[in-house]
């Protein structure tokens, strides 16, 4: 009874989560997300030549340990939706599994921008995207609105990574105060 207990706190808080296999009812997966949390890949949009898209940081991932089963459908991103330079949304897990991208925040949606947006990291912009493209940016912000909508978000539900964590990321070019002015100011 204790270690129900226990296991039933864990679930609930996440850290249990990446040990549940594809047996266990949704249900026990599920939560609402808190929250989001915006993160870039501190990379440029190509790593020794390949394309970094959703499929590339499901590999990463998977070589650091994120993963999360369900049906038989193994996820390794850590990120619910990547967002490519020319504006692709790609999905990453599902919204309703726990996410890998923020320690402590996994309840949170991640959505994550490709590109490096630190200026001391980038500085020379050798990393393209440097800045996120327009593209990103619109895909986001639209992106941004339907998950508000669906999860009665406010603005400040909204976070870069680095907000809530020891982290550059999602880096200094990323406008995370004037995204949160625009939502706050939305019709
Ligand atoms: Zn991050």
């Amino acid at each position: 009874m204790v270690l129900l207990i226990v296991a039933l706190i864990l679930v609930a808080i996440g850290g249990l989560t990446i040990r549940l296999g594809p047996r266990w009812p949704r249900r026990l997966l599920f939560r609402a997300p808190a929250g989001i949390i915006i993160h870039h890949t501190a990379t440029g949009s190509t790593v020794e030549g390949e394309v970094v898209d959703v499929s590339t940081i499901d590999r990463w991932h998977e070589q650091r340990g994120f993963s999360a089963e369900y049906r038989g459908h193994v996820y390794h991103v850590g990120y619910h939706y990547v967002i490519l330079p020319d504006g692709t949304v790609q999905q990453g897990r599902p919204e309703w599994m726990i996410g890998a991208h923020t320690s402590g925040f996994n309840d949170h949606l991640g959505i994550c921008l490709v590109g490096n947006f630190d200026s001391r990291a980038n500085p020379n912009h050798a990393q393209q995207p440097a800045v996120p493209t327009e593209a990103q940016m619109d895909a986001l912000y639209e992106l941004l609105e339907k998950l508000m909508a669906k999860y009665r978000f406010e603005p400040e539900d909204i976070r870069g990574h680095n907000e809530l964590g020891c982290t550059a990321c999602p880096g200094d070019r990323f406008p995370i105060e004037e995204l949160r002015e625009k939502l706050r100011t939305r019709n």
